[in-house]
Formats: structure tokens, sequence, C-alpha cells
């Protein structure tokens, strides 16, 4: 594991290579009492889990403060709090056994990190939560859309939502209505893999987002923009 990771990951630490090793074994047993991926091969892991979630890394400044809407096993959040641990990251999810496991994970890797239980809806909406973040990170959540209302919300003017998608050349499109409403531009980076394409979404927040969203929960889901 440790080879793997070293040879996958770029300029990780002996200490950042015991974390995610850590991290692999929670998320082996604990996979077994509930249902939190269906990836658990090491080799598979380490790549379409860990090096994956690490696409956003280098766009994020030390110190920012960070929501992971959608957070389920901790994807990308905690790999990503594992190799900057000066992040600020709060994890965002509906169900709250993933939150569980979470909290298990931050406690055995000593790092530290918010955990919120809610439906990103009610969290946008939250005026402690809303136009609060610096950036937003998200992977198989929703499509771009639907994400785009539930993520933008959250971010300060300027913020930036880093997307986690595979081959949005169909997707892309159909959000072109949600950017213009919810005052918003996208780029792609592609994202280095050899298991299918994998891109990421960069959407900057011009402007801040019209009070009637993120609509209420299911919604957004139900008549995306
Ligand atoms: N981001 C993780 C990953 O890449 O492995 C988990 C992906 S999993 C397919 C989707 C997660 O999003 C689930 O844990 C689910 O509970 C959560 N989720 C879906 N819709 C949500 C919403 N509206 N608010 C909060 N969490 C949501």
């Amino acid at each position: 594991m440790h080879d793997l990771l070293k040879n996958t990951i770029p300029n990780i630490t002996p200490e950042a290579c015991d974390k995610f090793v850590a991290y692999y074994e929670l998320l082996i047993e604990w996979n077994e009492k509930m249902n939190l991926t269906a990836i658990t091969e090491p080799k598979e892991v380490v790549k379409k889990h860990f090096y994956d979630s690490l696409a956003a890394l280098p766009y994020l400044s030390d110190g920012a403060k960070i929501a992971d809407v959608g957070t389920g096993a901790g994807f990308p959040a905690i790999p990503l709090l594992i190799m900057n641990p000066t992040l600020k990251i709060t994890l965002v999810d509906s169900l709250q056994k993933r939150l569980t496991f979470l909290g298990e994970v931050l406690k055995t890797l000593d790092l530290s990190a918010e955990i919120v239980h809610a439906r990103a809806e009610d969290f946008g909406r939250d005026p402690k939560y809303r136009a609060s973040f610096d950036a937003v990170v998200s992977r198989a959540v929703a499509s771009l859309p639907v994400l785009l209302e539930l993520t933008v919300p959250l971010l300060k003017v300027g913020g930036k939502a880093y997307c986690y998608k595979g081959d949005v050349s169909e997707e892309l499109p159909t959000a072109k209505s949600a950017l213009h409403l919810l005052h918003t531009s996208a780029e792609t980076v592609p994202i280095a893999s050899d298991y299918g394409a994998r891109t990421l979404v960069i959407c900057t927040k011009n402007a801040p987002t019209p009070s009637t969203y993120p609509r209420k929960a299911g919604m957004p889901a139900k008549k995306p923009l």
C-alpha cells in the first residue's frame, strides 16, 4: 500500500502515507457493516478514490474555508485534508451513518473538520453557512445543473465550486441556464486518469445568488434549473 501510494500521489510525505493507509483500513472495516464504497481493491481505492479526490488540491489555498457537499465516505474532502491539513473543511451529508464513519476517520487520523448532517438545500439557506465558503468541492452527487444549485449559494462572491465529473461533453450544455441564473461561469480541466474520462468543472461565482436558491429540499433534482 505504501509503494502504491508513493507511486501514485506526487510529493506524498511519509506521514500522509500512514494516514491514507489508516483511512483505507477504516474504509474496508466499516464497509462490512455499512455501504460506503463498491471499490475495495487497494490499487483501485488509491487511484479511483484517493488520487482522483486530489484533483482540486493545487487550486486550494492554505487555510481556505471549504465545504464538501455530499461527502459520503469522505471523498474528496479527506484526501484533500490529509495532503493539506490547513484547509478548514466542512463535511456535509444527508446520511448520518456516513458522518459517524467520518467522525471515526478524523479521530483516528488526528485531523480536524466540521461535520454537518443536512440536506445541501437546507445547508445553503442557513445564514451561518450561506455565502461563507471560499470553495466547495463535490463528487458523484448530482448532475451539473442540480449540483450548481446545491453548491453556488454556499460560496462567497469570487469563490469556486470544484465539481468532479466524468465526460461532461453532454452534461455541460445542460447547465447553461443554471450557470446564468446563479451568476456563475464554468471552465473545465481534464483530470489525468487511466480509467476513463475525468473532468474537474470549475465554476466561479460572479455575483450574489438570488435568495430564491437553493429551492426547497428535493426541488433542484425534481426540476433542475
Ligand atoms: N462524494 C462521495 C464520493 O465521491 O464517493 C459520495 C458520493 S455518493 C454517490 C453521494 C452522496 O451524496 C451520498 O452520501 C448522499 O447521502 C449525498 N447526498 C446526495 N444528495 C444530497 C443532498 N441533497 N444533500 C446532502 N447530501 C446529499
